[in-house]
This record gives structure tokens, sequence and C-alpha cells, in this order.
């Protein structure tokens, strides 16, 4: 019998696998799909080197680095390039976010005195932020609610919705400002006005290193080496869980209809297969891990000759808010964004498309989405002609949304799971979205099963 069942090879499956490989534990990972890595893909195709899903790693959250550091990625880490600039369209327009900032948030008055991305009655509602009372009831909100309680509702359209709520493919007001941006409500909390804390942040020189990092062969590479690390024999792909029976040890039974009896088992699958998975064992944990909604989005790659795109392309690219109704969410510039990612005198972009906010859009033909993804860059930058290329992404139900009351959800889930020794869930489903926050959630779940499995051998050890 082996020690732990990893179920679902996604970055939660695969960080929790290698910390339990580090604590020489014996391990199987069972993926479903073909391939490991979940909504992890990088592709290099004529060239071009392209992340279908995600391609930044948060420096600010630095567990997605620091798992990079000790597969031997260290001297790959590229940061983005020069300028870091990110910009917000408003009437058609695109408009550098204000430098200083934190997630949009202004830290200083000069650089958004100066932008035109706000209007000035909505710019002096934003200041007046200082003066708004802190909520005194400490029930969630969703970020939308949070943001135009505090800044007003122009700063909910063209950053809230657009930046924090964008980034989980999200609704803005349905997501949960408690789940995912916690140390906003913090600030509320402790200065009483989020301008006033971060203002108070020492001003210090701008990070040399920008806010995110990658890999040159995209994030990919990550999951390679992941993969190398754990050794070819405990990752099977093309493997279902079917059921998971038993109290310890448990029976873990495959679609190809083999069992694999384990001491511990770890889901790291999305919660709704967590869910279907736990039904017949805990009702209430599948009901609560049920009622986690997840979205569907479509990232479109597009590649040009640098002559056909007009626009410097001097950023990372833009972020599209509702209300301009252009039928993308986003748009990255990646070739300008990381280095290497296209051949000399190309250009490679991406359009995200569908998530909470569209969920129509994720229905359309690959042929629709990039005429959809054209029709929304051509004016805003002048591009000339057909792409040389597209490649058409869909993750489908592949962004949990966090929403309203989901930090409540989660406690009571793990009070649950405390009647299932040995049963452990992970991934992005729970306690953190994002690479970074999966990392740390997956190492700290493989030290609980480490510390559980050694608990279960002294209990066995005493009984002889
Ligand atoms: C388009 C996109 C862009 C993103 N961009 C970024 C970014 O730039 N930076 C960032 O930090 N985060 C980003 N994210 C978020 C981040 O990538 C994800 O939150 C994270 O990778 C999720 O990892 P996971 O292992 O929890 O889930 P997944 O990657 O979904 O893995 C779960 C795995 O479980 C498998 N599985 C399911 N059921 C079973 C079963 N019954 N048996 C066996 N296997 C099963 C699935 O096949 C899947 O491979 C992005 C997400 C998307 C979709």
């Amino acid at each position: 019998m082996i020690d732990a069942v990893v179920v679902g090879g996604g970055i939660a499956g695969l960080a929790t696998a290698y910390e339990l490989s580090r604590r020489d534990r014996s391990f199987v990972v069972l993926e479903r799909g073909a391939r490991p890595g979940g909504v992890i893909l990088s592709e290099e195709i004529d060239g071009f080197t392209i992340d279908g899903g995600p391609d930044a790693l948060l420096i600010q959250k630095p567990d997605g680095i620091e798992l990079c550091k000790e597969l031997g990625l260290g001297d790959r880490l590229v940061t983005t390039k020069l300028p870091r600039l990110a910009y917000i369209q408003r009437a058609g327009r695109l408009h550098p976010l204000p430098a200083a900032s934190v997630l949009g948030i202004p830290t200083r008055f000069g650089p958004f005195a100066r932008t035109r991305l706000f209007s000035w009655p909505g710019k002096i509602r934003m200041g007046a932020e200082m003066f708004v009372a802190p909520r005194r009831d400490d029930s969630d909100e969703s970020i939308g609610s949070f943001m135009g309680r505090r800044f007003g509702r122009e700063a909910v359209t063209y950053l809230a919705e657009p930046l924090l709520a964008g980034i989980h493919a999200g609704d803005v007001d349905r997501l949960s400002v408690q789940a995912l941006f916690p140390r906003f409500v913090d600030a509320e909390r402790k200065h009483g006005s989020l301008l006033r804390a971060f203002s108070r942040r020492p001003a210090g020189p701008p990070s040399v290193d920008g806010a995110f990092k990658s890999l040159p062969g995209g994030l990919s590479e990550m999951v390679r080496a992941l993969v190398k690390a754990l050794g070819a024999d405990h990752l099977r792909t093309g493997t279902n869980v079917e059921a998971i029976t038993g109290r310890g040890p448990f029976q873990v039974r495959t679609s190809a209809g083999e069992t694999i009896d384990a001491r511990a088992v770890v889901l790291a699958t999305p919660a709704f297969a967590t869910s279907a998975l736990l039904r017949d064992r805990d009702a209430e944990i599948a009901r609560l891990a049920a009622g986690v909604p997840y979205a569907s989005a479509a990232t479109v790659a597009l590649a040009f000759t640098r002559e056909a795109v007009q626009h410097s392309l001097s950023g990372s690219g833009f972020v599209v808010p509702r209300v301009e109704r252009t039928g993308i969410l986003a748009g990255s510039w990646l070739s300008s964004k990381w280095p290497n990612r296209a051949p000399e005198g190309h250009v490679l972009v991406r359009t995200f498309v569908g998530g909470a906010r569209d969920p129509e859009a994720f229905q359309k033909s690959d042929k629709e989405l990039v005429s959809l993804s054209l029709a929304a860059l051509r004016p805003l930058l002048g591009i000339r002609g057909e792409p040389r290329f597209s490649r058409i992404y869909r993750w489908e139900r592949a962004n949990a949304q966090h929403e309203v009351g989901h930090v409540a959800r989660v406690a009571a889930i793990e009070r649950a799971l405390t009647k299932h020794p040995g049963l452990f869930l992970t991934g992005s489903g729970f306690r953190g979205t994002g690479i970074p926050d999966c990392v740390a959630d997956a190492r700290a779940t493989a030290t609980s099963v480490d510390a559980f499995l050694g608990s279960e051998f002294r209990v066995q050890s005493s009984g002889f």
C-alpha cells in the first residue's frame, strides 16, 4: 500500500506530490487528462512561445517563484519587459494605469491627477475615500460593493470590474473581497482608509523586477520540472478517478477498473469534481463544494508581422471594462510583456474572451472567437491584414469563482473534513486561486498529510 494518492495533476496536485516526495512519502498522482499541468499549457509554434493559460507568477506572493528555484529553474526566471505599463480601455482609447498604484488604488496624488482614465468628479470621489467611515460590520461583501462604497462607482466601472474581477474572469458584483483581496479588508479595518494605508508604505524605488516573472518556454517549463522531480512512474495521465471508498486505508478506483490502496488521499481536483467524488461519503461536503461556481474562458493567440500592427505595444496589454462592450475581456501583448515570445519582426497578442461576465461568448466557434478578437483589437492597435496564424485555447469551467461567502464555505468544508481523517482537499476551488496560492496550499496540505501519516504510524506502532 502506498502512503498517498493525489487525484488531479494540475499545479495543485503536482506541488502536493512534490512536497510529499521531499518528505520521502510514497505516492502516485492520477490525472484524467492526457498531459499534466491542468490549465498550464505552453506551446512552441513557428518560433512563437505561447502560453494558452496562465503566463505570470506574481512576485509579491513568492511561493510559485520559490518552487521554480527549488526545481532548478531559478536562472531561467524572466521579468516583464520595460516599460511596465498596463492600460485600461475607456471610450475606445487606451489609458495607462497611473503609476504609483496598488492594484489600481492610488498611492500618490500626482499620477492620478494627470490621468484621463477618470473624470474629475470620479477622481474627487476616489480621493474622498480618506473620509469614508470604515464599515463596522464583519460580514463578507462583493468586490463591487466594497470598492463602490469606498471609492465610488467610476472606480468600480474602470478599475475594480476590469482589473480586480477581470483577473479571475469573474463578476465584480459576486466575487468576494474577503476571499480575494483580504489586504483591502484589513487596510480598511486597521487604517480606516485604503488610501491612507497604502500611501503610508515606504516610498522606496519601484521594484527592479516589476510585479511578475515567467519562464522563457512558458509556464509549462515549471510543470515539466515538477514531473521530472517526481519521477515518471509517480504520475499517471489518462487516468480518471471514479470513486474513493474505505475509511483509511482508502481504495481509489479508476475508470479503467483498477483499484489503488492508499493510507491517505488528496483531492486536487476542481471543486465540482471533488464534490462528485465525495457525494457518497459526505453529502454536506459534496453540497458545499458543488456550490463553488466556475467560469469558462477562452484565450485567442494571434501572431502578426510587426508592420501589420501600428501601435507601439509598449507595455503588457490592456483590460476592457464591461461598459465598453467590445466582446473581449482583455488583450495581452505577450511579445512586449516577456522576452523572446515572437521571432524577430513579429508580435504575439492574446485576447481573453468569456468568463462570468460573458458566458455566451465561450459557446462561439473558433472562427467567431478570432473575428471578434480582431474586431476588438483592430481599432485600438491599428492592425492591417490578417494574422499569420491564430490559436484558440478553451478553458471550460476552469476559473474558480470565490464568491461572497466563500471564506465561510471553506471553513465549513474544513470542519466537516475533520470527520474523515486521511482525506485532504486542495486546488484553486478552495483556499486560493492563482498559481502561488495553489502552490502554497498544496505544500501546506502535503505537510498535513505527512503529519497524519506520522500520527497514524504512531497509533499503529503503539498497538503492537
Ligand atoms: C486562462 C487562465 C489564465 C490564468 N492566468 C494566471 C496567471 O497568469 N497567473 C496565475 O497565478 N494564475 C493564473 N490563472 C489561475 C491558475 O492558473 C489556476 O488557478 C491554477 O493553475 C489551478 O490549478 P489547479 O491544480 O487547482 O487546477 P487545474 O489546473 O484545473 O487542475 C485540476 C486537474 O484535475 C484533473 N481532474 C479533474 N477530475 C479528475 C478526476 N476525477 N480524476 C483525475 N483527474 C481529475 C483535471 O483534468 C485537471 O488537470 C489562470 C487561469 C486560467 C484558466
